[in-house]
């Protein structure tokens, strides 16, 4: 999708500091980190929010997940602990739309979340 700022960094037309990258997956440091670690996990396919998703995805869904355990591992998070959210549509707080899990860490988080 060509106005896409996601899919932009997935084509690499807009830089992104990248920490996770397979076939179907790539995670990106947020460029307004809302904790020590904030990173966010998107689909390479152009999906634009949770309720686009089909029963055709659920192992799409499940490699988001993974790809958040690596990162957690990988930035050393894992044990402390961390919380991955999906926004979906403006109540929620998405913006951008195009389906992405949000990875944060290195701070207690609050609950229930504001
Ligand atoms: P949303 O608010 O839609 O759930 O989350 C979108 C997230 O993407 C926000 O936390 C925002 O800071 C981040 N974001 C938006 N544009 C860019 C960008 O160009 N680069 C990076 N690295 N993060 C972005
Ligand atoms: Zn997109």
């Amino acid at each position: 999708m060509t106005d896409c700022i996601f899919c932009k960094i997935i084509a690499r037309d807009i830089s992104a500091d990248i920490v996770y990258d397979d076939e179907q997956v790539l995670a990106f440091r947020d460029i307004q980190p809302q904790a020590p670690v904030h990173v966010v996990i998107i689909p390479k396919r152009h999906i634009a929010t949770l309720n686009d998703l089909s029963s055709a995805d659920a192992e799409l869904v499940g490699r988001l997940y993974l790809a958040a355990k690596q990162v957690a591992n990988e930035l050393g998070v894992a044990q402390s602990g961390y919380r991955t959210l999906i926004n979906c549509n403006r109540d929620a707080g998405q913006y951008v739309m195009h389906v992405h899990m949000h990875l944060l860490a290195g701070r207690p988080m609050d609950w229930p979340p504001g």
